[in-house]
């Protein structure tokens, strides 16, 4: 109850900074929807939920499940797994229900009360999915939860009954109550965001001071193969990087649970993810030991990587996410940012904190190189996210040149604006000046309840704030018509030479294309791998604008000769020593048998390497040094 008074409180304040939502309503008490959820029997992989709902009046009361999940873009179709559902009325009889599409139940003539009971397989035990066995239940709650539709702001109340005799505990940003297993949640939106995990957890916490001397708790709840030791170890790791990612934006956020929870699941039937959400993270990687320094060390990546989201995805929201729609794909502009550029700083405050070697220098290579930029732009490649993301559908598709993934593209157009402020600016401006003003404009100002942002921002706000930033309309234009929207690489090659980096190319000839074939009857099969022994079998285009792709050549061709001669892989691999420009007449077998021939023109492997100066024996001068200090040294105080 204390909580939820404070949450209460919490909300008038917020109101009071934020006019626009100040004219709503204050929350009217209402009868909270409760879940019960149980285990009868764990090791079959499945958890009972009873969901109740009460003053509904007479209309018909409509539970479903969701089809996607914040922070994957695919739809999932978590009903799926759900299976003896059964509904009361507040009694206890029996009624009817009806399915009116995949993910609904809707019950009619109810008095009023309605409680749903089901049963839910799952054995997917990351951040997105869930899973139930003797040794935990992991919940990413949209793939466990009915919720009922149209009443998404009633306040919820939960309670888990253990297995006995398995010694769970819980990790969760859901609100505490005085039940140690009850809990709630102000809304449905932060009830979905509450990614919850009962097992014999190991808990390790630390506080730190916020910016305004408050403290701020942050725990790490894990279920592995560490000891309470070991996972103090952790957290003596994840303490300096939480402090550098709290100087990037100025202030840790107010986590409304209390505190912030890393729910950490390291068993070796898992599966690996990383799930940001506003006051917890959930992330898995099988197997990963945290008994060893090096094991510790490898949790890292992910671990700084969610952190950042707390600010960067959780706050600082795209519009299109935002509230999210549990119904369908929640399509937005801006994954380029909200996840790229959080890998570019999940790799960079590692390093400011002195826990990886690791510069983020080679997102640029990956973009340069990417086929996929000849037809879609960084925007663009965010959009297609929802075919991108886990997407499910098993029909061919191009995205080996089309694609390139919106982590690797925004991680290098964070690098490059991070550069480029601090060229413009003499090391006056950097990335973490646009950062700390997105927070103060976009972030901070939070929303009407917890799990609301007020305030989500698009693609015109961002280019907007890169002028506010720089006092430089013309450089936040440009950055974002060639960088962003458009399909133009920042001049990566001139930045790196500022921090004494070099971009190198391979001085190779001979590139055919990126293309993998293999000996087939009639020659060499191009552009098919698997499908050998039931497996799937899967295509890969060639390159638009590639050598082979200006051949006539594509998956599924074979390529039977190589200037006259029968085609082996002797005399493929024997093109890569021949100068780029040579000229050589391909024979070609298409499906069917059709015969054909094309011209294959040589042209310089354009593989590039991002080589630190420093490190290759060179020297830096002292302005590289400086800037080097500037942009990896450490910012926590
Ligand atoms: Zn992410």
């Amino acid at each position: 109850m204390r909580r939820l008074v404070f949450a209460t409180f919490a909300v008038l304040a917020m109101s009071a900074v934020a006019p626009m939502f100040a004219s709503q309503p204050a929350p009217v008490a209402v009868t909270p929807i409760t879940y019960r959820v149980t285990f009868p029997e764990p090791e079959h992989h499945w958890m009972q939920v009873e969901m109740t709902v009460a003053g509904l009046g007479a209309t018909p009361f409509k539970a479903r499940m969701s089809r996607s999940s914040p922070g994957r873009y695919a739809v999932h179709e978590f009903s799926k797994n759900v299976f003896s559902v059964e509904a009361f009325n507040g009694k206890g009889t029996k009624l009817a229900s009806t399915r009116p599409d995949i993910d609904s139940w809707q019950v009619a003539n109810h008095d009023g009360t309605v409680r749903i009971v089901y049963k839910i397989f799952g054995d997917t035990p990351d951040g997105t999915y869930m899973g139930v066995d003797t040794s935990h239940a992991r919940m990413n709650m949209p793939a466990a939860f009915m919720w009922a539709q149209g009443i998404e702001a009633r306040p919820i109340k939960i309670s888990f009954a253990p297995p006995q005799g398995l010694n769970w505990k819980i990790a969760t940003q859901l609100f505490t109550t005085s039940e140690p297993w009850t809990f709630t949640a102000p809304n449905l939106q932060y009830f979905m965001d509450s990614f919850t995990e009962l097992a014999d957890l190991v808990i390790s916490e630390f506080t730190v001071q916020n910016t305004d001397g408050t403290p701020v708790k942050i725990r790490l709840a894990a279920h592995s193969d560490g000891a309470q030791a070991d996972v103090d170890e952790l957290a003596k790791l994840v303490q300096p990087m939480v402090r550098e990612h709290m100087a990037v934006f100025g202030e840790f956020p107010k986590y409304e649970s209390g505190n912030y929870t890393f729910i950490l699941d390291y068993v070796q039937w898992g599966d690996g993810d990383g799930m940001e959400h506003r006051n917890s993270t959930a992330v898995s990687s099988p197997g990963l030991s945290l008994k060893t320094p090096q094991g510790r060390s490898q949790a890292l990546g992910t671990i700084s990587h969610e952190y950042f989201h707390n600010w960067n995805v959780e706050r600082i929201r795209p519009a299109g996410l935002e509230p999210f729609d549990f119904t369908r794909e929640n399509t937005t502009c801006c994954p380029w940012l909200a996840e790229g550029f959080t890998q570019y700083y999940g790799d960079l405050l590692l390093r400011r904190a002195g826990l990886s070697p690791r510069v983020p220098v080679n997102y640029a290579v990956g973009v340069i190189n990417g086929a996929g930029r000849q037809v879609r732009s960084a925007v663009q490649m965010s959009e297609h996210a929802p075919f991108a993301d886990a997407g499910v559908s098993i029909d061919a598709n191009d995205r080996a040149r089309t694609f390139i993934s919106y982590y690797t593209y925004g991680a290098a157009i964070a690098l490059g604006l991070d550069l480029s402020l601090r060229e413009l600016s003499n090391g006056k401006i950097t990335l973490d000046d646009f950062m700390k003003l997105m927070w103060k404009d976009f972030g901070k100002p939070g929303g009407s309840a917890p799990g609301l942002v007020a305030r989500p921002y698009t693609l015109r706000d961002l280019r907007a704030e890169l002028t506010t930033l720089t006092g430089n309309k013309k450089f936040a234009d440009d950055f974002f018509d060639k960088y962003v929207e458009g399909r133009d690489v920042v001049d990566y090659a001139r930045l790196f030479k500022l921090a004494g980096y070099e971009l190198r190319g391979s001085n190779k000839g001979g590139w055919a294309g990126s293309v993998a074939v293999q000996t087939v009857g009639g020659g060499l099969l191009v552009g098919m791998s698997g499908g050998r022994g039931g497996g799937p079998v899967t295509k890969t285009p060639t390159a638009f604008n590639s050598p082979i792709y200006k051949a006539g050549v594509d998956f599924g061709d074979i390529i039977a000769s190589i200037d006259g001669q029968p085609a082996t892989m002797d005399s493929w691999a024997a093109l890569s020593t021949k100068p780029a420009g040579t000229s050589v007449k391909l024979g070609i077998t298409r499906r069917g048998g059709l015969a054909a021939t094309g011209t294959l023109v040589l042209e310089a492997d354009p593989a590039l390497t991002v080589v630190d100066v420093a490190a290759a024996g060179g020297s830096l001068t002292e302005a590289q040094k400086a800037f080097r200090d500037a942009w990896l040294g450490t910012k926590a105080k």
